[in-house]
């Protein structure tokens, strides 16, 4: 399926590549042992190293290593065992040192790829072109007083990955689908909680458009963007506003943007800076950093299984279509949840209750699966209860949304309001009596030939028996019934 935008000159294509900021989850950070906890009173946790003083040293952290090096075996990437940190100088009040410590040149993660399952079922493959660390920078707080900003350098130096995709994302829900699937990965390796309202994950989203078939154009950067809805609007709304650039025979410049979601469009923030007014040079505080070809397969043996292998054995051993797979595996909570109600049960029939009572209740409710007053037991007590005959299906929806309400386990709200499926032919037998005894003219017209009658007997039926007829039994009985 592909996007276009339509404009008067014809059909534009989107071509879209996506800068991720993905903060790293570690005790501490990049280069200092201050803590990077979210929330905590400003400038409280601040090191000396942080705060840029004169002669203070960056010791690189262990653990921030080891967590980009996941990501990067979890982005199927080259894990580059020599890379390097680099200075990106520049001024910005909340940057002490007049410096980010990031890797320019020789970056730790090398060329990657991500699958993205779109809406329609369909796959695309979208290239990783590398991911690098780097130093996040403070915040500036211009809301604090009414004439004075404030700075806070909590986050100064926490570590970032940045990851770079190749100019592959053809459309707003390609782009949507891209950062789902990079932010499941993320949570699976451990390596970033993703919570982009927390602003540990955030994306630049470069866009140009072009005819298709046609040489890349000029594009513009839309910086910080910090929802998946936002970045999708942000596309399309940058995208048109360059087709109208295109047509009206003028250029696009390459520049930086910011998208305003109040007025759903883009503005200018700055022409867009180039490598060299960085000034990027290795820093001298640094060793070259070397990584053992051992360590890091110690490291990929240690991954937990990935949502790509998760999805492919959901379909292989369950017999899951690809869709419903991937909607379990995207947490791995939900995945853990379906395999504890799968096992030993039919299987999709689990995945089909969990994707569809089960999910419409937590949105309902406003509940997670972590707080869901039913849990994977009860919901699996409650496939036992229809297998073994106990319930019928549309009863198991009455006592799903009494156990949604109370919590409390179906054997027991199926005794306490007599909820059992009735299986005794000779009180369905009376109920059938009774349905054709009271609608003598639906009877004429099922004999005079309209078979469609059958349905709406059954449903009598069932209505008749406050819906705990066995459906197979009241079948039976009502063919047997009318056939004489
Ligand atoms: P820079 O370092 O200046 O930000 P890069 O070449 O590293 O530039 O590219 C940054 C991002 O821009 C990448 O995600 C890349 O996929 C994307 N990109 C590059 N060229 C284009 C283009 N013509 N249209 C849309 N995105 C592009
Ligand atoms: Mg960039």
């Amino acid at each position: 399926m592909t996007y276009t935008l339509q404009g008067s000159t014809g059909t534009w294509e989107i071509v879209c590549g996506l800068e991720v900021h993905a903060q790293v989850i570690s005790r501490s950070k990049l280069f200092s042992g201050a803590a990077t906890d979210f929330g905590s009173e400003p400038n409280s946790q601040v090191s000396l190293v942080d705060a840029a003083f004169p002669g203070m040293l960056p010791v690189l952290n262990e653990e921030c290593v080891a967590q980009a090096v996941r990501t990067g075996l979890g982005l199927n990437a080259q894990i580059n065992l020599n890379s390097r940190f680099d200075r990106k100088n520049y001024f910005y009040a909340d940057l002490p040192s007049g410096y980010q410590i990031s890797q320019f040149e020789q970056p730790i993660v090398g060329r990657g790829e991500v699958e993205v399952e779109l809406p329609d079922g369909s796959a695309r493959r979208i290239g990783i072109t590398r991911l690098h660390l780097e130093q996040d920078a403070g915040k500036s707080l211009h809301d604090q007083d009414p004439s004075r900003s404030f700075i806070d350098l909590n986050r100064c130096g926490v570590a970032l990955m940045e990851i770079v995709s190749e100019p592959d994302i053809r459309s707003p829900e390609e782009a949507g689908a891209y950062l789902r699937k990079l932010r499941t990965v993320l949570r699976y390796l451990g390596t970033c909680d993703g919570n982009m309202d927390e602003g540990s994950m955030r994306a630049d989203v470069n866009v140009s458009v072009r005819h298709a078939g046609e040489p890349f154009r000029t594009r513009c950067e839309v910086k910080n963007v910090n929802s998946i809805r936002f970045v999708m609007l942000a596309i399309e709304a940058e995208a048109r506003r360059q087709v109208e650039i295109w047509e009206a025979g003028q250029e696009v410049h390459q520049e930086t943007r910011l998208f305003d979601p109040a007025r759903n469009e883009t503005r200018s923030m700055r022409s867009k800076e180039d490598a060299h007014d960085y000034r990027y040079f290795p820093d001298p505080d640094l060793l070259p950093l070397v990584l053992e070809q051992g360590w890091v397969a110690r490291l990929k043996a240690s991954l937990p299984e990935l949502p790509d292998a998760k999805r492919a054995r959901f379909v292989r051993d369950y017999g899951l279509t690809p869709y419903d797979a991937a909607v379990l595996v995207a947490e791995q909570s939900i995945a853990a949840f379906f395999e504890t109600v799968a096992s030993g049960r039919n299987a999709r029939l689990a995945a089909n209750w969990i994707t569809g009572d089960f999910f419409a209740a937590l949105n309902r409710t406003g509940r997670t699966i972590e707080t869901s007053p039913v849990t994977a037991e009860t919901l699996g007590a409650l496939l036992d209860l229809m297998a073994d005959g106990t319930i019928n299906g549309r009863i198991a929806k009455e006592v799903f949304e009494a156990m949604v309400d109370t919590g409390a386990a179906p054997a027991d709200i199926v005794q306490q309001r007599g909820l059992r499926q009735v299986t005794d032919t000779g009180a369905i037998d009376d109920a059938v009596n009774a349905v054709l005894a009271a609608n003598p003219d639906k009877l004429a017209e099922y004999r005079s030939g309209k078979d469609k009658l059958f349905g709406f007997f059954v449903g009598q039926v069932m209505k008749a028996m406050a819906g705990r007829g066995n459906p197979a039994l009241v079948n039976e009985a009502l063919r047997a019934r009318l056939s004489v």
